[in-house]
């Protein structure tokens, strides 16, 4: 923890982060992670802390209910590379899911 000045103003990048977590979307749908229920922030196992940032499945799965621009497989079918199933789907999945759900 760094201690900050009583009335210091939050550099804009990290208010924009904190915004841009506490509101990520793919809180829309449950964690298979975590299990955290749709709506609540993804939690860690063993101490039960709010993440901020939900787990990369949880993204990933949110992420594949659009068509992947980038291996142009349909809505709710996981990534691959050349055939090979991805664990996660590529950034560029991501990046348009959240595009349009800002
Ligand atoms: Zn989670
Ligand atoms: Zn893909």
């Amino acid at each position: 923890m760094t201690a900050r000045q009583p009335g210091a103003p939050m550099p804009p990048a990290l208010r924009a982060l904190i915004h841009s977590t506490t509101t990520h979307p793919a809180r829309t749908i449950a964690c298979p992670h975590c299990h955290a229920p749709a709506g609540r922030p993804c939690t860690l196992r063993t101490t039960s802390r709010h993440l901020p940032e939900p787990h990369p499945q949880r993204v990933s799965n949110w992420a594949q209910a659009a068509a992947c621009p980038e291996c142009q497989v349909e809505p709710k079918t996981p990534c691959h590379d050349a055939g090979r199933p991805l664990r996660y789907v590529h950034d560029r999945r991501t990046t348009e899911a959240k595009e349009t759900a800002a």
